[in-house]
């Protein structure tokens, strides 16, 4: 049996084990061997019944010492027992177990282990096994998986499952080279498919998942080389330095921060230099990335060629398409928008614009990746807001171009060497530098009494004349969770503010010509306070807006919570933001408050990592990072710079053969192309 093999080729799965399993996305033996444990059973020493803790599964050792008791329920059978030792006495439950009765004898010693629960506020011992003393003492130090499942399928079936797959499938075959193993210390590779389902103790756990770890990471690394490396082979346009370009910038109301400066001459020299450039520009939210974008895209159009901008949302389309429109236009630049809710003749027209060079540049969504949308002589593609982007994405635009220059843009703020691992087949710009007007963001973290104040501090902005965004978390009211509706709180906003203020709200489940409508009057200063969901979380820029306020700010991570701020401070006059949070735990506070000292991205995805780093070992293999199943880019850091390390030694070729060897490797390769890149 191999990897590709069907899993109706395992003994004992049948049509009915295989409908389970395809619920579970599981196909191939191979998609069943990497159904990694979601969390472990780890068989532990006997605990002393005095010192059990409520909601673990322990074991324990005593004798029983009453007669154990039968209560015959209408559909359940319960028995009842207790077992002593020299700490206390402990209830023991059993549900449907009738046939215990003949084994269970007063006096005797025995070991259970099972679930502590707690009923009438005393702790129970519910559904324990029995073990003989040499069965138990086998089993301690094991750790037993517990498996993501679907219902029908039981965690026991499960392991059966992959326990024969394990057994009969040949195909578990090394593919890193050695020397790779050795200089990063990794066990072989079907060991470590072994012990990630079965490890014997803690260590061989560490170790399989170290190893399985690093092939993702090394394959995702490679996928990137791949990548830069196909662009490295292609021949380019090579532009040169317009003098209306400076012009330009002479032009512009504020000066150019020094880092605009320099990240535009190391863009300059790449589009002067005769390769490919594929390049990040990673700047905190505010740092005017925009600005760079148009120069590079100005210097394009006057070196005769077309440049596309593509970004997330929208919104932010429109947004930008103002912007180049009001920037360039009246230098005589054409520009076009391509967004999906345009009418099928815009479409048309503008698809026409595009392939005969009428329009020299575009803005617009994913609607540009279409196959039918064709340029006359592509030569730039910049993407804003690049983490909402694949990789493969970039590379169909770029594929409309004869080997277009790449310019990606983002502000998540993550450390230097992740970025550069993550995004390894780019060069990166860093603008570490705000526009000097700027007054920092004032943040304050308050629970929902304060409500009634921020309402008086926001009459007071608009008042001088700026502008407010409120965020709530959802759109529909839901019952279960304590959140407030977009469309109530704008209702009830609508009251207080009666006669005061304009209320406007935007949400996801508008449609795309009602967001624009919202997002033109707010940016129009005709609205006074929008109230939003995240829609607006990326790119977002209204420099008259000074007020933040984001209710339960607390179910955002603090990543997303920068982001939003960053919708703020964007202009000359003071800014505000207001954490909220509905619920207050202490690490909440604790997480808000690293918000509130600082508006410093860099410095916040800093003190993210630290308090995601104190999390439980275990948890790290449930953080649902999409792009891998079991890394972690962040606790794993150390481990992603080994693999990038390893994959710069080896030239595409290699890499190529690499993959070529394997069919689920190369799979594995286009999962990766395809998959976001953050
Ligand atoms: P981001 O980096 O978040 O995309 P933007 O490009 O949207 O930031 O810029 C934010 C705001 O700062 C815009 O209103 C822009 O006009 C303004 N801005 C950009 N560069 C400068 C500068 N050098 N001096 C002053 N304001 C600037
Ligand atoms: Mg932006």
């Amino acid at each position: 049996m191999n990897y590709n093999d069907s899993v109706r080729k395992i003994k004992g799965v049948g049509e009915k084990a295989e409908n389970y399993l395809h619920k579970l996305n599981i196909i191939q033996v191979g998609d069943l061997l990497e159904h990694y444990p979601r969390d472990y059973d780890e068989f532990k020493e006997l605990v002393p019944i005095s010192e059990l803790q409520e909601g673990k599964v322990m074991a324990v050792e005593g004798v029983l010492r009453r007669k154990p008791s039968v209560k015959n329920t209408s559909n359940l059978k319960i028995i009842t027992a207790f077992l002593e030792d020299e700490t206390g006495v402990l209830q023991i439950t059993w549900f449907n177990m009738p046939f215990l009765m003949n084994q269970l004898r007063l006096g005797t010693r025995y070991i259970m282990r099972g679930k502590i629960g707690r009923h009438n506020g005393k702790l129970v011992l519910e559904q324990p096994k029995l073990y003989s003393k040499n069965e138990f003492y086998k089993k301690v130090g094991k750790m037993l998986p517990i498996y993501p499942l679907t219902a029908g399928l039981t965690n026991h079936q499960m392991t059966k499952v992959i326990q024969t797959a394990l057994s009969e499938c040949e195909g578990i075959l090394e593919f890193l080279p050695q020397e790779i193993r050795k200089r990063n210390d990794l066990v072989g590779y079907k060991k470590a498919v072994q012990d990630i389902h079965f490890p014997k103790n803690r260590v061989d756990f560490i170790k399989a998942r170290k190893r399985l770890v690093f092939d993702e990471l090394f394959l995702y690394q490679a996928a990137l080389r791949a990548i830069r490396f196909q662009n490295d082979q292609k021949s380019c346009h090579v532009m040169i330095e317009k003098k209306e370009v400076e012009e330009f910038v002479e032009s512009l109301p504020f000066a150019l921060t020094g880092a605009q400066r320099r990240v535009y001459d190391e863009i300059l020299a790449d589009l002067s230099g005769g390769c490919v450039m594929n390049r990040l520009v990673q700047g905190d939210v505010g740092s005017g990335k925009t600005v760079v974008a148009v120069l590079a895209l100005y210097l394009t159009v006057c070196n005769g060629s077309q440049g596309a901008f593509m970004v997330p949302t929208e919104v932010l389309a429109l947004q930008h398409y103002a912007s180049l429109q009001n920037m360039l236009g009246v230098l005589g630049v054409r520009v076009g928008l391509l967004i999906g809710s345009l009418t099928a003749k815009q479409k048309r027209e503008g698809k026409e614009k595009l392939a005969s060079g009428e329009w020299d540049i575009v803005v617009g969504t994913h609607a540009i990746l279409q196959d039918n949308v064709e340029f006359q002589d592509l030569a730039l593609v910049i993407t804003d807001e690049q983490h909402r982007f694949g990789v493969r994405q970039r590379e169909v635009l770029s594929e409309k171009g004869e080997a277009p220059h790449i310019l990606a843009m983002s502000a998540t703020p993550i450390p230097r060497t992740l970025a550069l691992v993550l995004y390894g087949d780019m060069d990166l710009s860093v603008m570490d530098e705000l526009p000097a007007n700027r007054l920092p963001i004032k943040n304050c973290v308050v629970g929902t009494d304060y409500r009634p104040n921020a309402y008086r501090f926001m009459k007071e902005q608009i008042e001088k004349g700026h502008q407010v965004y409120i965020i709530c978390p959802m759109v529909e009211e839901n019952e279960d969770v304590e959140l407030e509706s977009v469309t109530l709180y704008t209702e009830q906003l609508r009251q207080i503010f009666r006669g005061m203020a304009v209320v406007d709200s935007l949400h996801g489940k508008m449609k795309p010509a009602q967001k624009n409508e919202v997002m033109e009057r707010f940016g129009a200063g005709e609205t006074n306070i929008l109230v939003s969901t995240t829609v607006i979380e990326v790119g977002i820029d209204v420099p008259n807006a000074t007020v933040m306020m984001i209710e339960n700010a607390e179910r955002f991570g603090l990543a997303g919570l920068h982001q939003l701020r960053g919708r703020v401070g964007r202009g000359e006059a003071q800014s505000y933001c207001i954490l909220m949070y509905g619920n207050d735990t202490k690490e909440g506070k604790e997480r808000l408050s690293i918000l509130a000292s600082s508006n410093d991205g860099f410095h916040i995805a800093r003190e993210d990592l630290r308090l995601r780093g104190q999390g439980d070992f275990f948890g790290v293999l449930q953080s649902g990072d999409k792009l891998f199943k079991l890394a972690d880019i962040y606790e794993d850091a150390k481990l992603l710079q080994a693999a990038n390390e390893e994959a710069k030694r080896y030239d595409f070729h290699e890499i190529s053969r690499f993959y070529a060897r394997n069919r689920r490797l190369s799979e594995k390769l286009e999962h990766y192309m395809g998959k976001v890149s953050l």
